[in-house]
């Protein structure tokens, strides 16, 4: 799912710039990385600050310009270090990474980031759904380019993780049946009868207790499955069939 989060970077001038970015995507679990109309092409340099991400220089793609980057992405997301560069639907970071986490499930989307001199141009952010600014120091809040993709990119990998752990959490867990159960509570008794830890005679609340504490603790079936096999297995120890 994170394979389907594009970085695109426009008009980047510097090629440290390229290989960090790359670094910060791959550190997050993203891999697509996209030049729309760069200044430089990725060099040594580039690789030499991607260290182990070199795989994404190497696998990047270069397009003329923003349009050809994004356009087969539902969801755009454009970043800029002013808030409010134009009157256009805002999220912060965390909220767009949720955002970006949640349609990547269906398809490729994109962040799409500005030149490290004069950001992205009205034109290109009007082609984004939504803005981003990262609320830094209003007094210098203009971020390094490949910092400002380690930020997004940590917090849409946040954002899947924890619908990952939800999507875990919400799996239906098997119960056994009330048959089942008390198939469970007969084969129990004939077993602990067996062993004579139960006497036929004088059986007193030993099953009862038992009974409710199995209730208490409500096994699933895998569990259920599982004390049977502990069953079966004193039965056969003790020399019954
Ligand atoms: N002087 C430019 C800053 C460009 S910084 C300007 O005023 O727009 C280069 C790129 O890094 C930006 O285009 C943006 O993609 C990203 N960036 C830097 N700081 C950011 C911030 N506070 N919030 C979101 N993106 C930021």
């Amino acid at each position: 799912m994170l394979s389907n989060v594009r970085i695109v970077l426009v008009g980047t001038s510097h090629p440290g710039n390229i290989g960090s970015a790359a670094r910060a995507m791959k550190t997050m679990g993203l891999s697509q990385l996209v030049l729309a109309e760069p200044r430089v092409q990725p060099d040594g340099q580039s690789i030499a600050l991607a260290a182990g991400a070199s795989d994404l220089i190497k696998n990047l793609v270069v397009t003329d310009d923003l349009a050809s980057a994004i356009a087969d992405c539902s969801l755009v997301i454009g970043t800029s270090a002013r808030s409010r560069t134009l009157s256009w639907p805002m999220l912060d970071a965390r909220e767009a990474g949720v955002k970006m986490a949640s349609e990547a499930q269906s398809g490729p989307v994109a962040f799409v980031f500005g030149r490290e001199n004069h950001g992205l141009t009205n034109e290109e952010l009007q082609m984004c759904h939504y803005h981003v600014c990262i609320p830094a120091n209003p007094e210098y809040s203009s971020l390094n380019l490949a910092q400002a993709v380690q930020l997004l990119s940590y917090e849409t990998r946040m954002a899947h993780l924890a619908m990952a752990e939800k999507a875990e959490e919400d799996e239906p867990v098997e119960y056994p049946s009330q048959g089942q159960m008390e198939g469970f509570y007969d084969h129990l008794e004939q077993t602990l009868s067996h062993t004579g830890f139960i006497i036929k005679a004088h059986p007193g609340q030993v099953m009862n207790k038992l009974r409710r504490l199995f209730n208490r603790a409500r096994p699933e079936q895998t569990e259920l499955a599982i004390l049977r096999g502990v069953l079966t297995s004193v039965d056969k120890a003790s020399g019954r069939k």
